[in-house]
């Protein structure tokens, strides 16, 4: 197994062979990053100016005392994002506005250097040569019209690599997709899963088509096993998992050739795992909220940003022999967790449950109250051409495996509303985190 190349990377940038790459070196290395980007946000961040006032600066003197610092939240990034910049605004390349699901969040906005975007596009590279080699054609379905989008960005990646990236866009017709699949003899996908998903479960005049890829690069949500297993079983390739968000600078992390964990560039990100409830750090191993700071960031760097996405490192060291850390898949968003009758059931509990369904791409669940008692309801995006045939009982029967739903069920406590949500191809598209909606709220008025 080869060692991930993010360790080469990493040991190139901190002025270390990768033989030299040593935790304690990493960690020199990112405490004096640490200590410039404090500068940097007191001396020109305007939020920053105020929140650190009267707290140790630049003097801090180990990582450990980076807990002593208060966190930055999506709340601050709303209320006012320039009071973030470091630079004068015409310094600044690329603009994100992040429209958030649902109808609870304002629209944050982030600022990037072209600086700052290079180091991600180097990230991409690195990230990329595990899973494709130069002369490769790899499609991307992901948002990459503009420049300085993760499609753009990741185009340019595989570039500086020797390979060619294709941009596509989100899936809108599987069946198109799939033409371009074979007509550009592509060798890599890298999109969201459950739009991948809808492609290995297309199906044309019964049956679904031949594609042979050689891997396929999962992001933006989080990714479920039964997803996994089934693009693995359909197309003989190798799915690798990327953990980022456009705070980080769109890259992350992305998992090695054993496809245990992410790797993360910690040249750049100072990750820290916390309990959410007492915003205590918590030891090594334990699952809590990830934190991040940017470490390298000119535009505007973040300081303990939170997340809202859960995670654990991993504390045995990983097979290729990094000295680096690996983050478990994320599982979930806060957020997604939701009280039933019993316990707490989660998205990835309804994923794990639902995906091996073969005719099933996505589905939406919602939690209702009815004549007071608690409904379910799931409705299943199915995919082209696929059979319909006992798809309720096939609904029920795959929540029954859920002990939570299937007690709350025996118990009469908990009924399951199947429906349809619509067939794929056709609605809109939208490149979100899913998560369960909680409506008995509404009912109970
Ligand atoms: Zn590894």
């Amino acid at each position: 197994m080869e060692i991930t190349p993010l360790h080469r990377w990493i040991a190139d940038k901190i002025g270390v062979t990768g033989a030299h790459l040593t935790k304690a070196r990493l960690e020199a290395y990112q405490l004096g990053k640490l200590q410039e980007t404090l500068q940097l946000a007191r001396n020109h961040s305007v939020f920053y100016r105020k929140s650190l006032a009267g707290l140790p600066g630049e003097n801090i003197s180990s990582l450990a005392e980076l807990t002593r610092l208060p966190f930055t939240t999506a709340e601050d990034l709303h209320q006012n994002p320039l009071q973030f910049l470091c630079v004068s605004q015409d310094q600044i390349d690329r603009v994100v506005t992040l429209q958030t699901s649902g109808t609870t969040g304002e629209p944050k906005r982030l600022y990037f250097t072209r600086e700052d975007q290079g180091l991600t596009i180097d990230f991409f590279q690195q990230g990329m040569s595990t899973l494709v080699n130069p002369g490769d054609k790899v499609l991307i379905l992901l948002p990459g019209e503009r420049p300085g989008s993760v499609g753009d960005l990741l185009v340019r990646g595989l570039q500086q690599m020797g390979a060619k990236g294709i941009p596509h866009g989100l899936v809108r017709k599987p069946g198109r997709t799939l033409e371009i699949l074979k007509k550009e003899e592509i060798d890599a996908l890298v999109g969201i899963p459950t739009q991948v998903l809808s492609l290995a479960r297309y199906q044309e005049q019964g049956g679904r088509l031949p594609v042979k890829l050689k891997s396929v690069l999962l992001s933006t949500d989080h990714v479920p096993r039964a997803i996994i297993h089934e693009l693995e079983r359909s197309w003989g390739c190798r799915v690798f998992n990327h953990y980022g968000m456009t705070e980080m600078g769109l890259g992350g992390g992305v998992e090695c050739e054993a496809r245990a964990g992410c790797h993360l560039r910690e040249a750049d990100l100072y990750f820290e795992i916390i309990d959410s409830k007492t915003k205590e750090p918590l030891p090594q191993g334990e699952t809590g909220e990830i934190v991040f700071t940017t470490l390298t960031r000119k535009g505007m760097p973040l300081i303990r940003y939170r997340t809202g996405d859960q995670g654990r490192f991993i504390s045995e060291p990983c097979p290729c022999g990094t000295s680096l850390k690996r983050l478990e898949l994320v599982k979930g968003r806060l957020e997604g967790e939701r009280r039933l009758t019993g316990g707490v059931i989660t998205m990835e509990d309804l994923d794990e449950a639902l995906f091996p369904l073969e005719d099933l791409t996505d589905f939406q669940a919602v939690i209702l109250r009815q004549e007071g008692s608690e409904k379910l309801q799931i409705k299943v995006k199915l995919a082209a051409g696929c059979n319909r045939d006992l798809l309720e009982e096939k609904i029920y029967r795959a929540l029954e495996t859920i002990p939570l739903i299937k007690m709350a069920l025996q118990q009469g406590k908990l009924g399951i509303v199947p429906g349809i949500l619509e067939q794929e191809g056709s609605g809109e598209v939208r490149a979100v985190k899913r998560s369960i909606i909680d409506r008995r709220g509404w009912e109970e008025r």
